[in-house]
């Protein structure tokens, strides 16, 4: 994680709803996680100057972006000049505009001297080289998501914004635009802020997680870390706990209608995709669909067995959520019932089942 870049110290009141924060985010990917209607739009709009916080001060790079006062000494900075991009969940492009006018807006608007981001290397990091003379109205979420993600980059912002931005897309879509994000911030070093109330997007994208739960923060900690919190796990949706692994294809395997890829350190046999050997891929497992066994299993049909060690047994709801370590972190829920009679405790070697019809693949 980088050093501290933004400082949000701030309240804000609606009717019957209020956010207080006191927090210092480092750069890199964030992802701000909680509930529906926990703060975390507001706290974005905040950062981007769409909202007016009631009082207290926000700085991004130790610059004043809002500092409460009286009329003399306030601040509150234009969003135009707060060099904050922002991405929302269906992709706000200028609909009068090519793709390649919409990427080039930000970049023209952006003084010289500041300007470090090549629009011509993000169309070639998003792929979007097939799009820049269609129309907005003529994309798919997918496609729109991508070229937002350009055109905010390309005007060199000091933190990126991203609002849900899978929210409103297809599962195949969803891998790619992950991966193409990771990319992007990699290679330009600008902080992001995600957020998210999806888990999996958290844990496979972010470098630290803010946690928000009716306008307060509960939880400040790595994406290993902050689920398995206390205060966390109530703000948790057993049905939305899923895994998402990032690996290669290594072969097919017409025979049995499985695709092999590999996940760093151990394979998984998938329904067959359309996908070149050595191509990237996301899949996703539902921690319902992951069976335990505490001995290695003999004669099951499903192909995926991984030998894991248990790494933490976590209480969500009415069921058991266990964390185990198969090179991966993978989730698993159970019933307490089944945590018992397996025995298992953090230390514990486990098998993990899964079925290949199980894993769904991302993009
Ligand atoms: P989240 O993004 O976590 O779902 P939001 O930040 O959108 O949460 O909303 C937090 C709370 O603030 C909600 O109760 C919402 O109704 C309220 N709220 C947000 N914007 C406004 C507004 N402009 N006027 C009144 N209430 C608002």
């Amino acid at each position: 994680m980088g050093e501290a870049f933004l400082n949000l110290q701030f309240r804000k009141s609606y009717d019957d709803f209020t956010l207080e924060l006191d927090v210092s985010l480092s750069a890199g990917i964030t992802a701000i996680f909680g509930p529906s209607g926990s703060g975390k739009s507001t706290t974005l709009n905040c950062i981007a100057g769409i909202t007016k916080p009631d009082s207290g001060n926000l700085e991004l790079w130790n610059r004043p972006l809002f500092l409460s006062g009286n009329l003399f000494r306030g601040i509150n900075r234009p969003p135009e000049k707060r060099r904050v991009g922002y991405v929302f969940q269906d992709g706000l492009l200028f609909p009068h505009l090519r793709v390649r006018e919409n990427i080039l807006y930000g970049y023209k608007r952006t003084p010289k001297n500041r300007r470090h981001m090549r629009p011509n290397k993000l169309v070639e990091m998003l792929e979007l080289e097939p799009l820049l003379y269609r129309m907005p109205n003529t994309l798919s979420g997918g496609e729109r998501q991508r070229v937002a993600l350009a055109r905010a980059m390309a005007a060199s912002p000091e933190v990126l914004l991203l609002d849900e931005p899978l929210a409103s897309l297809d599962m195949p879509f969803r891998g790619r635009i992950l991966r193409q994000l990771k990319a992007v911030h990699h290679d330009s070093g600008i902080p992001m802020i995600y957020v998210s109330h999806t888990i999996s997007e958290v844990m496979v994208l972010a470098e630290q997680v803010l946690v928000l739960a009716d306008g307060k923060q509960v939880a400040l900690d790595t994406p290993q870390n902050f689920l398995h919190q206390t205060p966390v796990l109530p703000l948790v949706d057993p049905a939305h706990l899923e895994t998402l692994l990032e690996g290669r294809v290594v072969a097919h395997h017409p025979e049995s209608g499985t695709t092999e890829a590999e996940f760093g350190g151990f394979t998984l046999w998938l329904p067959t995709i359309d996908r070149d050997i050595r191509d990237p891929i996301t899949v996703s497992v539902a921690a319902s669909n992951v069976m335990l066994a505490a001995e290695a299993p003999v004669g099951l049909s499903a192909r995926n067995v991984l030998k894991a060690t248990v790494s933490a047994l976590d209480r969500v709801g009415e069921t058991v959520m266990v964390t185990a370590d198969a090179g991966r972190s993978i989730l698993a829920e159970v019933t307490p019932e089944a945590a018992a009679s397996l025995g298992l405790q953090p230390g514990s070697e486990v098998y993990l089942v899964l079925k290949a019809s199980s894993i769904v693949v991302l993009g």
